[in-house]
């Protein structure tokens, strides 16, 4: 899709051609990764951090935070969890911890691996090569690495740069964990402070260059503890929203321009949208959920931002919840690791068309054509 089409839907305010979007986004989901929904429980693993982002919660500096480190029993007891639920995956989640030292991040990689049929993902920050690459060894399937926004200086500003170790480009790091053979994640918030529409355009434009396994897009929502708690008054012109209705607009347009990726619907989102966020994630191009199985005791203190969805609810209440939300609108659980399929374009995406597509580049993306809004099915 050329930028100023991202651009117009961008802004885009009109429920009829709105309608047309989330339908294109649901056919092109439906056609490319079916009526599945993969479930991907989520373990907090640490709420330690030393980095500085001023968009986060668990940020060093917020000193009013309990912090915590999971031991390797409790990680394992949680994936165990996940397993007997009929979950195909783990993503093991946690602030840049240097507690987390390459040796235990290793041993849990292995005993789950060791011992239960489920991909493991990790989001762990930026860490080393060595690093990335003996968890790769040790059986890692997956890694989530959210480049937040495609806006280099905006980035900068809001994730400073460590002032003890070399700064590690989060785009370089996306190619190397493809090199290392991870499926490879990333992703963006939505409504940073600082952060345009235009902006946003091109993070969607860098999830289809990346060609992306996984995408993970939720609303900035504001941490009073950091320093871009309170910064939302003040906003600058052509400033993205960080609202649900933005959200679903990039997780639509998303789909469309990267057909075969696995594309949750964010807690974030549903944090905004409690009713029926999930839902309508789902509806407008999602096909994962991650119902949260880090132990309540912890759970509460892994606050990267107020009032996080599902922060009450045991491991086994959220599957219910997710189960009947996936229910409620025609689609069902989706069985085993579910992997990304194909890189190249492939099995079952619509009928693409080849357009050129920022300047120089060409690539392949289904055409969505304006035309009359037609009726929003469930799947
Ligand atoms: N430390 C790892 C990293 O940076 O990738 C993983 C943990 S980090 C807390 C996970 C994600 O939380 C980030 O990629 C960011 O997009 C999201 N996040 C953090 N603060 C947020 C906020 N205030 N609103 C919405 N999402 C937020």
């Amino acid at each position: 899709m050329y930028r100023r089409d991202l651009l117009r839907w961008l802004t885009e305010e009109q429920d009829g051609a709105l309608s047309e979007l989330w339908l294109r986004a649901n056919d092109v989901r439906r056609d490319s990764v079916g009526d599945e929904v993969h479930l991907r429980g989520l373990i907090e693993v640490s709420n330690i951090c030393v980095r500085q982002c001023s968009y986060c919660g668990i940020r060093a500096g917020n000193a009013g935070l309990t912090r915590y480190r999971m031991t390797t029993d409790e990680v394992v007891e949680c994936a165990r969890a996940a397993a007997s639920l009929g979950h195909g995956t783990v993503v093991l989640q946690g602030g840049e911890d240097p507690g987390l030292t390459p040796e235990w991040v290793l041993d849990v990689v292995a005993r789950i691996k060791a011992e239960l049929p489920l991909a493991v993902a990790l989001s762990l920050g930026e860490r080393s090569t060595p690093e990335l690459t003996a968890w790769r060894r040790a059986g890692a399937d997956r890694y989530l690495l959210r480049f937040e926004t495609s806006n280099a200086s905006l980035f900068a500003r809001v994730h400073p740069a460590r002032n003890d170790c070399a700064p590690r480009d989060r785009i370089a790091m996306l190619h190397e964990l493809r090199d290392i053979g991870y499926e490879v994640g990333s992703g963006a918030m939505v409504g940073i402070p600082g952060q345009t529409l235009a902006d946003v355009a091109d993070d969607v434009s860098l999830f289809q260059d990346l060609d992306l396994d996984m995408i993970g897009i939720g609303p900035f929502i504001p941490h009073p503890a950091t320093p871009l708690g309170s910064s939302l008054a003040d906003p600058i012109e052509g400033q993205a929203p960080a609202t649900d209705l933005m959200t679903y607009k990039v997780l639509a347009l998303a789909r469309i321009c990267c057909p075969r990726a696995n594309i949750p619907s964010t807690s974030a989102l549903a944090t905004l949208n409690p009713r029926d966020g999930r839902e309508l994630g789902l509806m407008r191009g999602a096909n994962v959920l991650m119902p949260n199985l880090t132990p309540l005791r912890y759970r509460v203190h892994y606050e990267i931002y107020p009032s996080k969805a599902c922060i009450r609810e045991t491991a086994q209440q959220c599957h219910a919840c997710m189960q009947h939300r996936i229910r409620s609108i025609g689609r069902h659980i989706g069985r085993g690791a579910g992997s990304a399929t194909q890189r190249s374009f492939g099995a079952g995406v619509p009928a693409p068309g080849r357009l050129p597509f920022a300047g120089s580049q060409h690539r392949h993306v289904p055409a969505l054509k304006p035309g009359p809004p037609r009726r929003e099915r469930s799947s």
